[in-house]
Order: C-alpha cells, then structure tokens, then sequence
C-alpha cells in the first residue's frame, strides 16, 4: 500500500509498505478515506519527538472504512465508515472511567503523562499513523465512532482532533458568561478554540498570531478581534489595554513550543532565540490574563521547550489546566454542534492534496505556504 514514509528530520515522501494486519483479536483494519496533517505532525516532521523512527508512518486525524475486524470486535463491522479519535485508549481503566481518555493506562504504560496516539513516535506507543492507505486501529471498540449518514467527510475527519482539542482548550478555561478569552495561535487548535469560546458564552473573543491571512481568517470563521503580535511591544500591557487593565478572564495556549519557536526562527533566524523565545505564547498567555485567571494549555510541549514562568503563575495565583485532549468525550456534543448547523468545521480546510505528494503537503503546511491553513491528504481509489 501506499503509505507517508518518515526518513528524517524535514524528509517525508509517500512510498510503498506492507498493508498491516490484524494483530490481536480486538483490532480492526481501516482503509482510509481521509487523513489530515496537524500542527502535532510538525512536531515530529522538526525533528524535536524522540524516537521518532525512520520508516513509520504519521497520521492521527483520519476517518476510513473498516475492512476486516478481529474476532473479538463487537461493535464495528466491514463497511462502516467511521472518524477514529487520535488517542488508542482502552475505555475501562481508572483514567479511561474518568473519561480522560488521552491519558489512558493500559496503551501504553511505560510512558509516563500520554497514552498512544496514532502515529505519533515511539514515545506514544510506535503505532502506525492513518497518512496512508490503510491503517490498524487497536481497541477497535473503543475509539472508532460510525460517522452520522448526513455528515461531510471534511467535518468528520476535523471531529477527529482539532475541533475537540479547541473546545476541550475553552473548556479548561471555565469559560463564564460574559468573559473575554484571549487565544494565542490562529492555526486550526486556536480557531476551533474561539469557536468554541462563544459557544460556552464568552463575551469577548480576541485571537493571536502573526500570520495575517490566518489573523482574517479567524475574523470570519469566529468571529473574533484579533491582534499581529508582530505590532506589539508588549503583548501583556496591550491585552491589559483591550481590557480596561484587568487582563483577560482566560488565556488559551494554542501554539505549542515548537511553533513559536519556529515563528521566531523565521523572524530572528537563530536557533539559540528559537529556544529562549519558545515559550512565548505560554508567557505571554500567564502575563496577559487577570488575577485569579485560568491559563488553559493545549499547545504541546516538548522536552527542550519547558521554560515556563512558574514564579508569576504562582504569585497570580492562577489555575494552570492542561491535556492532550480526550475526543470520545465531546463527539456527542461536537456532532450535534454540526449537525445543528452552528460550526461547519471544513471551512478551515484550505488543500486537499493526493497521498502521493504527501512530501509537498508537509513542506506547505509547515512553511505555511499558499495559506495554508489545513491540509487533508487524500489516499488513492
Ligand atoms: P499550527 O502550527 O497550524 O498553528 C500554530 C499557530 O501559532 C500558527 O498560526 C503560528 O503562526 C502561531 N504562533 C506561533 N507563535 C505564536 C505566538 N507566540 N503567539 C501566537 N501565535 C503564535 O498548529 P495547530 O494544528 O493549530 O496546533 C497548535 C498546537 O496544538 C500545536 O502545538 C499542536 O501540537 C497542539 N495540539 C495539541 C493537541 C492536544 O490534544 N493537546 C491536539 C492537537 C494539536
Ligand atoms: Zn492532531
């Protein structure tokens, strides 16, 4: 099958792999039907996961069609066409129970914080991702949900990752009636956030980045201020000026380490500021919200990235919440928010680009080319 083959750092390209096969008896094989890249991907594709190893495959957003199901699977047959959620979880240990599933036990339990994901290194398990034409999915009873007869594949496969990780984000926020919620990061995690904001009531919604066509974007799509940290000197002072020198009710983090970094890089050119600079969206989000304030962190952290100003979240007094996020949990709601016609999540997506040019497809979303906002990769047949 034809399959995103990892050969290094910034070196993906579409080649051909055996077609994988039923492994244990509650597995399932799934011929993909649509698969996205997510600015996680990026992570990966810079080199910056460890034991990312050459040869596999990415890919944890992704719908498709069971093909074959093992013996033991009961709820899943040949010819259903279901979204798969990015976490592999078991659905009955303690953390599953407490449906926080992406911290699942029973995957992956030498890992000490996530459990699997779907194509995300060894550091989540080594499972192959869904970039290809056909992916296993383990505990195939758990995660996969059939997709509504009436739902469009661009917003089932957005079902799959980001539209939850950016609710889940303003959900940690505790969102109030009437609170002003600032995002930093207008990639598809931050406008699922700001979507999400008003849905749980916010008064005020104000975006940031640096990408100018992403800066409108999400002045349409969410109907939000928005801010080019590129015009500030002072990203704190300017929030506590927007909001008469209170700072914001909750501050999302939807950038992550490695794309501020990398913003930086492209701006300052050095690598050594790409480090210093790379919490940025995380310090700028504890120094812009209020007292008392909630810092709600989706943006993922890796291990040469975690410089974080605990001394003033601590004299602030803030509450600090983080995950990776437990899809399963929102899809009951997410798909009534879609089906009711209140979030049409495939507007976000800007290329739908062959599985065979999955090299391009990379290099455009990573250097954000063609405003690219989301890349859905489509297998062949
Ligand atoms: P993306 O790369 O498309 O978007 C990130 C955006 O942040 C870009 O538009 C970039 O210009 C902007 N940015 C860079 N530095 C910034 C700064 N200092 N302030 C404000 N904006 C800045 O990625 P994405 O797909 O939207 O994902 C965003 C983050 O969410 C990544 O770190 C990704 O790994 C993470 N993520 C987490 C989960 C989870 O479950 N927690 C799930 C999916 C993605
Ligand atoms: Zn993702």
């Amino acid at each position: 099958m034809l399959a995103m083959n990892y050969r290094g750092p910034y070196r993906v390209r579409a080649s051909h792999k055996a077609e994988p096969e039923i492994e244990h008896p509650n597995d399932a094989i799934v011929r993909v039907t649509r698969a996205c890249i997510c600015g996680s991907d990026l992570h990966l594709y810079h080199g910056l996961v460890p034991d990312t190893r050459v040869g596999t495959t990415f890919g944890h957003e992704f719908t498709g069609i069971v093909e074959e199901v093992g013996p033991g699977v009961q709820h899943l047959k040949k010819g259903d066409h279901v979204l798969v959620p990015f976490n592999i979880f078991c659905g009955s240990c303690f953390f599953c129970q407490k449906e926080l599933y992406s911290n699942c036990h029973n995957v992956n339990p030498e890992a000490t914080a996530v459990g699997g994901i779907y194509g995300y290194s060894h550091t989540t398990g080594g499972y192959d991702g869904g970039q290809a034409e056909f992916v296993r999915v383990p505990m195939a009873d758990v995660g996969p949900t059939v997709i509504p007869a009436n739902m469009d594949l661009d917003d089932a496969v957005l079902l799959t990752d980001v539209f939850p990780t950016g609710y889940q984000a303003a959900e940690m926020g505790d969102i109030e009636e009437g609170d002003t919620v600032v995002v930093f990061g207008a990639g598809p995690v931050g406008l699922f956030a700001a979507k999400s904001a008003w849905l749980m009531g916010a008064g005020r919604v104000i975006v940031i980045d640096h990408l100018e066509y992403r800066l409108d974007f999400a002045r349409r799509f969410a109907h939000c201020e928005t801010v080019n940290f590129l015009e500030v000197n002072d990203m704190a002072v300017h929030i506590k000026r927007m909001t008469d020198w209170l700072g914001a009710d909750v501050c999302i983090d939807a950038v992550g380490a490695e794309a501020a970094g990398n913003a930086l890089q492209r701006l300052t050119g050095y690598y050594t500021f790409m480090q210093a600079g790379a919490a940025t969206a995380l310090f700028w989000a504890i120094n812009s919200v209020r007292k008392g304030g909630t810092v709600s962190i989706v943006g993922v952290y890796g291990p040469t990235f975690n410089y974080v100003p605990i001394g003033n979240a601590l004299n602030k007094g803030l509450t600090l919440r983080m995950n990776q996020a437990s899809v399963k949990r929102h899809l009951p709601r997410l798909i009534e928010h879609v089906q009711a016609g209140r979030v049409k999540p495939s507007e976000i997506i800007t290329h739908r680009i062959p599985l065979e040019e999955v090299g391009e497809a990379y290099h455009l979303f990573s250097s954000k080319l063609d405003d690219c906002i989301k890349p859905v990769l489509v297998p062949p047949r």
